[in-house]
C-alpha cells in the first residue's frame, strides 16, 4: 500500500481518542483520520452515578459515535482490535480485516481488577461501563422486591465506591445496610484533602457503614471472607456486593514486545512508544518515562489526547514535537443526590452548588454540542423534581 494513502488511525475512542481525533483535523483539516471502536456509544462515566439515581437520564451520557463523528471529516468505524503489529504498522481487527496506519494512536481505556481474588467475577457486580450499570440496576431492584432490608457491601472506597454508596444511601436508606470495605486507613487515599473530609462527613451522616484496613480474601455467594490489619480472618455476610476496588489498563495484543510499567505501555514525553515513534499511547494505558505515576482520569486522558492532536499535527509538518505536561484542573466528588465537593484551582466547595457547579462542568466537557446543550436544559427542567424526591 502506498503510504501516503495509509490513515492516521486512533483505536479507543474515549476522553483521550476523540480529543486526538478532532484536535488534529481542527490543526490538518485534510488529513485522512481513521477512528475505530469496539461499541457504537462514547460513555461519559463521571456521570454514570447520576444515571443510576435517575437525576439524569441515559442518552446524556451516552453519545452515538456516528453521531459525534458525523459531518466531521472523521472516518469511524465500529470494531475491535485484535493485534497489533508494529513492524508491518499493521492491525488485526476482528472479521479477519487487517488495516495499515501511518500514524497510530491507542487509547483502550481501562477494564475492571479483580487482582485474582476468588469469586469477585463470579459474585460481584461492577461500575465501570453502561453495561456494568444496568446489571447493577436489575440486580438491585431484584434484591429490594424481596421485602427485606438488605445487606450491601462496596468493596473500595476510592471515588467510586464513596461516591456509589452515597447515592445507593440517598436512594434505598430504608431498604439497604451499606458497608464499605477498604483496604487502607483512609476513604478517597488518593484524594484531595477537602474531598477526603467532605466524604468522610457525608459517609458519617448517612450511618454507612466503613471497614477500613480491611483485605478482602475471598468473595462467596452469601459472605465475603476478610482480613484485618492483625490478620484476623472472619465472615461478613452480604446480599449483594459491588466491587470498585480497582481497574487495570486495557492493553491490546502486541505481536513485539513492549514495555510497560504497572501494566502501562510506557511512553516517552512525547507521548510515543520509544523504538516506534509512529505509535502514541494515552489516556488510562499510558504510562509516562521519568514522570511520577499519572491518574487514570477523564481528565488526563483529555489533555493528552488534545497533546497528541497537537503532536501528530507538529510531526506532519517536520516540526519537533512537545513534551506533555499534566495541568491539575481539580477535583470533583459527588457525594449522594444533589450534593458533590470540589476541590481544585483555588476552589473548594461542597453541598448543592458544587453539585450543580460539576453538572454544568461536565456539560460543557460534552463531545456533542446538541448533546451538551439538551442535557442542560433537561437537567434545568428536572432541578426542582430532583431536589423534591427523597
Ligand atoms: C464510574 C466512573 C466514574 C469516573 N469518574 C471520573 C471523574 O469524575 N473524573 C475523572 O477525571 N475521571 C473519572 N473516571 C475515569 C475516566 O472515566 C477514565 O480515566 C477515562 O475514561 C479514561 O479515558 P480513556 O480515553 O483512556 O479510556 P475510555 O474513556 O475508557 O475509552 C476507551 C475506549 O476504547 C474502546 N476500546 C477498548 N478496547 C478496544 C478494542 N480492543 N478495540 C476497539 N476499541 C476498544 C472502548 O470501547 C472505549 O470507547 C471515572 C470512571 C468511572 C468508571
Amino acid at each position: 500500500m502506498n503510504s501516503r494513502k495509509k490513515p492516521i488511525v486512533i483505536v479507543g475512542s474515549g476522553f483521550a481518542g476523540i480529543n486526538s481525533a478532532f484536535t488534529l483535523k481542527k490543526l490538518n483539516p485534510t488529513i485522512p483520520i481513521l477512528v475505530i471502536d469496539s461499541q457504537s456509544k462514547f460513555i461519559f462515566k463521571p456521570l454514570l452515578y447520576e444515571v443510576l439515581s435517575r437525576e439524569i437520564k441515559e442518552w446524556e451520557v451516552a453519545a452515538e459515535f456516528k453521531e459525534i463523528f458525523a459531518n466531521s471529516g472523521i472516518t469511524f468505524l465500529r470494531n475491535k482490535l485484535r493485534s497489533i503489529n508494529l513492524e508491518k504498522e499493521s492491525l488485526e481487527l476482528e472479521n479477519n480485516l487487517t488495516l495499515n496506519y501511518q500514524y497510530l494512536v491507542l487509547s483502550t481505556g481501562s477494564i475492571n481488577n479483580n487482582y485474582l481474588i476468588p469469586g469477585v467475577d463470579k459474585y460481584c457486580y461492577f461500575f465501570n461501563t453502561l453495561n456494568d450499570l444496568n446489571n447493577l440496576q436489575i440486580a438491585l431492584q431484584e434484591s429490594l422486591d424481596s421485602g427485606n432490608v438488605q445487606d450491601l457491601s462496596i468493596v473500595g472506597a476510592g471515588p467510586s465506591g464513596v461516591e456509589l454508596a452515597c447515592k445507593l444511601y440517598d436512594l434505598y436508606s430504608k431498604k439497604l445496610n451499606i458497608t464499605l470495605i477498604e483496604s487502607s486507613k483512609q476513604v478517597l487515599n488518593k484524594c484531595k484533602f477537602f474531598n477526603r473530609e467532605e466524604a468522610e462527613k457525608a459517609i458519617k451522616d448517612r450511618n454507612i457503614s466503613l471497614l477500613l484496613n480491611t483485605i478482602v480474601d475471598e468473595i462467596h455467594e452469601n459472605h465475603i471472607l476478610l482480613k484485618d490489619s492483625q490478620h484476623k480472618k472472619n465472615e461478613f455476610k452480604h446480599d449483594l456486593v459491588i466491587w470498585t476496588a480497582g481497574i487495570k489498563p486495557n492493553l491490546p495484543t502486541f505481536e513485539q514486545e513492549i514495555e510497560t510499567n504497572n501494566q502501562k505501555i510506557v511512553t516517552n514525553q512525547k507521548l510515543q512508544i520509544e523504538s516506534y515513534e509512529n505509535v502514541f499511547v494515552i489516556g488510562d494505558i499510558s504510562s509516562i518515562r521519568d514522570m511520577e505515576n499519572l491518574p487514570s482520569t477523564a481528565q488526563n486522558a483529555m489533555q493528552q489526547g488534545v497533546h497528541v492532536g497537537i503532536n501528530l499535527d507538529l510531526l506532519l509538518k517536520g516540526k519537533d514535537l512537545i513534551d506533555y505536561q499534566f495541568r491539575d484542573n481539580g477535583e470533583m466528588i459527588s457525594l449522594g443526590k444533589g450534593k458533590a465537593s470540589i476541590s481544585g484551582l483555588g476552589l473548594t466547595l461542597s453541598g448543592s452548588l458544587a453539585f450543580e457547579i460539576r453538572r454544568l462542568v461536565y456539560a460543557s466537557k460534552m463531545p456533542i454540542v446538541q448533546n451538551s446543550l439538551k442535557s442542560v436544559a433537561s437537567w434545568l427542567i428536572n432541578k426542582n423534581n430532583i431536589f423534591r424526591e427523597n
